[in-house]
C-alpha cells in the first residue's frame, strides 16, 4: 500500500516541494513508516515567505482584530471537535501514551481560546512627555514570523507561539520537526478551512532543520523567528538570524532541579519526583525535573522509594495501558542509551538502564525508566539534557548547598522546591535561577501565566499577556500640540 504524502501549504494552496523529494515519518512504537512529508528546499521557503509577506501587507488581517478573534474562536471550536483525532495521531506519530495525548489535544483548545479572547485586548498606552505634546504608544504586529517547533509536544508547542502570533496580527511560516510533521499538517488542514484567515497568513513548509529551518532563520524578509528546541540549535538560530537582525524568541532545553528538603511531605515529594521526571513522556519534556536534589537525612529512604516505585512503571506502546511510551526515534534511542552507559561509569545505577526489546517491543524505541544516584556534579549525566527517561539523584546538605547545586548548570528553565517551611521555600525560590519555581508541586502550567527560561534555556516568554506581546512591538507616535 502506498503511503500518504503530506504537501506543503503555501499561499492558501497545498503544494509539493519544488525539489520533488519527501521524508518518511515513522511510528516510534513499531518503527513502521506512517506517511511521508515534503523534504522542502530553500526555494519552497522563499515562496512561503513571499506569500506571508504579501498576505501581511495587502490584507486587513493585521488591523482587523474582530476578524482575528473570530478566526481563533473558530479554530478553538474545530480543535475541540477533533480532539479524538488529534489524540490518536499523537499516539501514533509522537509515541505518546493515551492520557498524555488526550491532555495535549485538550490543551491546544485552551490555548486557542485564551488568545482568541485576548485578541480584542491589545492596547497601547499614552503619555504626556511635555506640556504641549502627546505620546501614543501603539502595539503593532511584528510582521512575518517563522515558527520552528520540536517533536516532543508537537501540537502544544505549535499553538503556544501560533495562537498569540495570529492574535497579534502576524503572518507565519510553520516549520515543524521532521518526526511530527504529519500532525502539524493535520492541524494546518483545520486552519485552511477557516475563511476568516486570508490565504498566505498561515503557511507550512516541512523538511530538514538544517535546510528549511536554517533558510527561514537566515531569510532577509522574515521579521522574527520563534524557536522552540534544543539549546545548540537555538545558538545556531541566533547566528543565522544576524543578517537582518531579526527578532528571535528562544524556548530551549533544561536540566531542572527538583529540590526535596527533609521536612517535606515525603509521599507528596516522591509523587512529585516521579511525575516531574516526565516518565509519562519517556522523559522527553523540556521542564523535566531530571536532577532530584535530596537533603542528606532523607536521601537513602528517598532512593529506596524510587528503587521500589520505578520498576512498577509499565513500558509499552501508547495504544496500550502503559505508563511509559517509546522515545521518538532511533537517533534519540541511541543518544539516551549512550548517556546511560556513561552514567554507569560515574554513578550508582539504582534501577533501569536497558533498552527493552521483549516481544512486541522489539522494533520500537523503548528504554527502561532509569535512576542514577550520586553522579559527580560535572559529569554529563548531571549536566546535559538527556531527553530520555533518566533521572539523577544528588544529595545536598543545607539551603546554600541546594541553591549552589541547583544553579550549577548552564540551564535555567524551571525548578521545584518541596518543604513545609515557607521561609525556606521562598528563600530557595528567590535564589534559584529559573523562569518558573514551583513550591510543593511540579510541572503545572497555565495559559494565563507566563512561561520561559533564563540562562541557556532561552529568554522568551510564552503564555499570558507577555506571550502575546512577544509578537508585537510598540510604536511611538508623537504629537506636537500648539
Ligand atoms: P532540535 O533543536 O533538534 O529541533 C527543533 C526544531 O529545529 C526542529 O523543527 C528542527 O528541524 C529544527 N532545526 C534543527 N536544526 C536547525 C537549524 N540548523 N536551523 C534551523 N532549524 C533547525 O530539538 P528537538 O530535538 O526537536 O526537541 C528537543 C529539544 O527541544 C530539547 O532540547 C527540549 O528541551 C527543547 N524544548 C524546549 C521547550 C521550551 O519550552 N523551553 C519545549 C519543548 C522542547
Amino acid at each position: 500500500m502506498s503511503e500518504h504524502i503530506y504537501l506543503n501549504f503555501i499561499g492558501g494552496e497545498w503544494v509539493a516541494s519544488e525539489g520533488g523529494e519527501t521524508l518518511q515519518v515513522h511510528d516510534p512504537a513499531t518503527s513502521e513508516v506512517l506517511h511521508a512529508v515534503q523534504a522542502s528546499t530553500p526555494a519552497d521557503v522563499d515562496r512561503a515567505v513571499a506569500a506571508a509577506r504579501e498576505a501581511f501587507e495587502t490584507t486587513d488581517w493585521k488591523e482587523n482584530a474582530e476578524r482575528r478573534a473570530t478566526a481563533l474562536h473558530k479554530l478553538a471550536q474545530e480543535l475541540a471537535r477533533r480532539q479524538d483525532h488529534f489524540r490518536d495521531f499523537l499516539i501514533r506519530e509522537a509515541g505518546k501514551i493515551f492520557p498524555v495525548a488526550r491532555s495535549e489535544a485538550a490543551m491546544i483548545v485552551k490555548t486557542a481560546e485564551y488568545y482568541a479572547d485576548l485578541t480584542r485586548w491589545i492596547y497601547g498606552r499614552t503619555a504626556q512627555p511635555t506640556p504641549n505634546a502627546l505620546s501614543i504608544l501603539v502595539r503593532e504586529p511584528v510582521g512575518v514570523v517563522g515558527i520552528i517547533t520540536p517533536w516532543n509536544m508537537p501540537l502544544a508547542l505549535l499553538l503556544r507561539p501560533l495562537a498569540p502570533a495570529l492574535a497579534a496580527g502576524c503572518a507565519v511560516i510553520l516549520k515543524p520537526a521532521e518526526q511530527t510533521s504529519g500532525i502539524t499538517a493535520e492541524l494546518v488542514k483545520v486552519i485552511a478551512e477557516i475563511e476568516e484567515i486570508p490565504p498566505g497568513i498561515v503557511n507550512l513548509v516541512t523538511g530538514v532543520g538544517e535546510t528549511v529551518g536554517a533558510h527561514l532563520a537566515s531569510h532577509e524578509d522574515v521579521d522574527m523567528i520563534s524557536f522552540t528546541g534544543g539549546t545548540e540549535t537555538g545558538r545556531e538560530i541566533v547566528r543565522l538570524s544576524a543578517g537582518n537582525l531579526k527578532k528571535v524568541s528562544l524556548e530551549l532545553g533544561g536540566k531542572s532541579p527538583n529540590i526535596i528538603f527533609a521536612d517535606a511531605d515525603f509521599e507528596a515529594a516522591v509523587k512529585g519526583a516521579l511525575a516531574g521526571a516526565a516518565f509519562w513522556n519517556a522523559g522527553q519534556v523540556c521542564t523535566a525535573g531530571t536532577r532530584l536534589l535530596v537533603e542528606e537525612p532523607i536521601h537513602d529512604a528517598f532512593v529506596e522509594r524510587l528503587r521500589q516505585a520505578v520498576p512498577k512503571l509499565k513500558v509499552g506502546p501508547g495504544t496500550q495501558r502503559v505508563h511509559v511510551g517509546p522515545v521518538v526515534s532511533e537517533e534519540q534511542l541511541n543518544r539516551v542509551l549512550h548517556y546511560i552507559e556513561v552514567g554507569k561509569e560515574v554513578a550508582e545505577l539504582v534501577v533501569g538502564g536497558r533498552r527493552l526489546t521483549d516481544g512486541e517491543l522489539a522494533k520500537g524505541y523503548f528504554v527502561e525508566p532509569t535512576v542514577f544516584d550520586r553522579p559527580p556534579l560535572e559529569s554529563p549525566i548531571a549536566q546535559d539534557e538527556i531527553f530520555g527517561p533518566v533521572v539523577t539523584v544528588i544529595p545536598f546538605k543545607d539551603v546554600d548547598d541546594a541553591v549552589h547545586i541547583a544553579n550549577a548548570t548552564r540551564y535555567g528553565l524551571v525548578a521545584a522546591v518541596w518543604t513545609q517551611n515557607i521561609n525556606k521555600a521562598f528563600s530557595v525560590a528567590k535564589r534559584v535561577r529559573a523562569g518558573t519555581v514551583w513550591v510543593n508541586a511540579y510541572g503545572v502550567l497555565f495559559q494565563n501565566v507566563e512561561f520561559g527560561g533564563v540562562k541557556q534555556s532561552g529568554h522568551s516568554r510564552h503564555y499570558g499577556l507577555e506571550g502575546l506581546y512577544e509578537y508585537t512591538h510598540l510604536k511611538h507616535i508623537y504629537l506636537q500640540l500648539p
